[in-house]
């Protein structure tokens, strides 16, 4: 049985006495992709802040590589976790050029950080930008210049919050698919958070159903799309695009 990249048991989350993330326990495989899926203010970036440690959850235990990096009484620092994250804002260094952003969270020779930026520049479709500069770039371009900067450092898991939601409706998918070809490139284990089912079903091996701060199904899209676990999960999905 291969190990979980990431794994989360029970996690609860409080905000001036709402309990926000109920409960929530998780597992991501290597080389997986597992969405969290749910409408707009159920507790999914919660979750996903507590997990990399820039918020910290009132109870439950956060497994990285099967190593304890947070509980109540002990906190890894989040640069400490091998996360690796997107964000919608997924802001690049203006002021640094396309390889230098890449090359941000590597450490080591020069020569092996330069091959592990063209690799990634390579995988993105981006090698010709490689000295190009923020802003010369379109938003799709900055996007994937975002994901190789995050990959680079080659994370445990990468946590992926909304990332396509600024990006023009028409490129979504494609982005979404050539997105999804660099991580399975990299076998990297994925938490992908989105309030879009079909986002889900495009990209997930494995999607955990969220509402009101608890996972109320889980499985593989195919299973949960087929079989809702009850009418609103249902009506959920019937609105998909
Ligand atoms: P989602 O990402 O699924 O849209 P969030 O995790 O952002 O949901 O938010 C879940 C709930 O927690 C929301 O009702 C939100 O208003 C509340 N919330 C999130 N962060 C805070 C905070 N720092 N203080 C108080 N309430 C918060
Ligand atoms: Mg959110």
């Amino acid at each position: 049985m291969t190990d979980p990249r990431l794994e989360i048991r029970n996690i609860r989350r409080r905000f001036q006495g709402r309990e926000v993330v109920s409960d929530v326990s998780l597992k991501v495989m290597p080389g997986q992709v597992t969405c969290l899926l749910g409408p707009s203010g159920c507790g999914k970036s919660t979750t996903l802040r507590i997990i990399a440690g820039v918020d910290m959850q009132d109870e439950g235990e956060i497994y990285v590589d099967g190593e304890l990096v947070c509980d109540t009484v002990f906190r890894v620092p989040p640069e400490q976790r091998s996360i690796g994250m997107m964000f919608q804002d997924f802001a690049l260094f203006p002021h640094l050029s396309v390889a230098e952003n890449v090359a941000f969270g590597l450490n080591g020779h020069k020569s092996d950080k330069r091959a592990r930026v063209e690799e990634l520049l390579d995988k993105v479709g981006l090698l010709s930008a490689v000295d190009k500069y923020p802003h010369e770039l379109s938003g799709g371009e900055q996007q994937r210049i975002a994901l190789a900067r995050a990959l680079a450092p080659r994370p445990s898991i990468m946590l992926m919050d909304e990332p396509f939601s600024g990006l023009d409706e028409r490129l979504k998918d494609d982005i979404r698919d050539s997105t999804l070809d660099v991580l399975k490139s990299e076998n990297t284990a994925v938490l992908l958070v989105t309030h879009e089912p079909h986002e889900a079903m495009r990209m997930a091996d494995e999607i955990a159903l969220m509402r009101d701060g608890r996972i109320v199904q889980q499985g593989a899209p195919y299973n949960i799309y087929n079989a809702p676990v009850d009418r609103k999960a249902a009506a959920f999905f019937s609105d998909i695009n």
